[in-house]
Order: structure tokens, then sequence, then C-alpha cells
């Protein structure tokens, strides 16, 4: 059943490529697992699949914890607000967090990251559909961060991430991840060795794609609707 999901969900990938002109390997699943527990993490591990996102840090690292064969095999990526007070834990026990969405929190992320480890891979998070309610920076606000972040040590800055607001037609979901996209080409003209643009999710990941998306991030599509909202 979900060999199923994530075939269809491949397919969907693949189809957006050949329609934008763009390899297959250019875009970057995410398994979005948030809500489902440690045994769908492995079901879609023994699928081919290597990377997954958490929303929340405790349940993401129960899910680590839970997991151990797998430690090394899977690329954990924090995908949900991260508190200041909750930083340490996600520097020693995560690969990514894409929800930067100010200088602090990278700083202490960068402060916390364990020496032994590989640099955290971090992305900005940016407001890109202007919501009131919504985490993230304002795209004016995103140079100035991205300079700072991408100097701090423990941290590779690889790019943007959005959660534009849900548009029911192809051309108006595009327009956000339009912008995002023109965000990050402006930080790569600045000298901005940045490789990451994380946008797409279930429902509009074909407008993610044809606007260059390098990674969906992809849950409702693979396990069905959550058990609850989050
Ligand atoms: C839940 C979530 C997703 C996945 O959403 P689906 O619509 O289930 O594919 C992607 N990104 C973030 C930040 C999320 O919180």
């Amino acid at each position: 059943m979900i060999a199923d999901k994530l075939a269809r969900v491949h397919e969907r990938i693949a189809s957006a490529c050949a329609d934008a002109g763009r390899p297959v390997q250019s875009v970057t699943l995410l398994v979005v697992s948030k809500t489902f527990g440690p045994d769908a993490v492995r079901a879609a591990h023994s699928e081919g699949e290597r990377r997954f996102g958490e929303n929340y840090v405790q349940e993401g690292l129960e899910k680590i914890l839970a997991l151990p064969d797998l430690q090394g095999r899977i690329e954990w990526h924090l995908i949900g607000p991260l508190q200041s007070n909750k930083t340490r834990v996600v520097a020693e026990r995560f690969d990514w967090v894409q929800t930067v969405d100010r200088l602090k929190l990278a700083e202490r992320l960068a402060a916390q990251r364990p020496a032994g480890l590989p640099p955290l891979n971090v992305c900005l998070q940016v407001n890109i559909s202007g919501e009131a309610s919504k985490a993230g920076l304002t795209p004016r606000e995103v140079a100035a961060v991205a300079h700072a972040v991408a100097a701090l040590p423990g941290l590779a800055l690889r790019g943007l991430m959005a959660i534009p607001e849900p548009a029911a037609d192809f051309e108006s979901q595009r327009r956000p991840h339009r912008a995002l996209r023109e965000l990050l080409e402006e930080l790569r003209r600045d000298g901005l060795p940045l490789d990451t643009l994380s946008m797409g999710m279930s429902a509009d990941l074909e407008a993610a794609i044809a606007e260059g998306a390098t990674m969906v991030r992809i849950g409702s599509a693979i396990f069905g609707e959550r058990p609850r909202p989050a």
C-alpha cells in the first residue's frame, strides 16, 4: 500500500520534471512522516526512501531513537517551528533544519553542532505569501540573514524553504513558488552557493517543480490523511 503510494508520488515528480524539461534527479523527495510512527518510516525506508521530515522536535527525536538500526542511513529534516530552547537536541540529532527564520536560531544551532559531525544543513524559511499568521522571514529580510548565516561555522546554508498559501488552480500555485525561486536566484547572484529550493507538498508539487523546486515535502499523498492536524 505504501509502496503504491510512493510509486505514484515518484510518477508525479517524474511527469512534472518532464513537463518542465528538467532531469528527474534534480528533484529530491522528502517523506514527511509527522504524526506517523516509526513503523511508517521503516516501511518507506524499505521502499528505498532515505530522507524524512518531522515537524515536532520531540516527536522526531522519539522516532530517531526508536530506529537505532537505521541510524546514519536516514537523513532527518526538521520542517516545523523551532524554539530557541530546543536547539541543542536538534543540532545533535538532525541533519537538516529547514525552518531557520531568525539569525539567533542559526547562531545557537552553530554553537551547539557537535564538532565531530558534518555541518548542519539549513534552509531559511520565507513567508512567501505574506500571511500574517505564518512563520518565516519576509522576502526583504532574507538577504541580510542569509549572508550572516552563511558565515557561521558548523552550518551549511543550503537554500530557501516556504509553505505558500494553498491555492486551487495551477497558475495561482505557481506564483509564490516563482517568487521563492527568484529570491534564491538573487542570493546566488550575490555569491552564495545555494542549491536547495524546498517547496511543494502533496497538493502543489507540480507547480513547485515547474518553478524550480529541488526538494518536495510530501506527507499525505504517501501516508494518507493525518490522524490529527499538524
Ligand atoms: C505537513 C507538512 C508537509 C507535507 O504536507 P502534505 O500536504 O501532507 O504533503 C510539508 N511541509 C511542511 C512544512 C509540513 O508541515
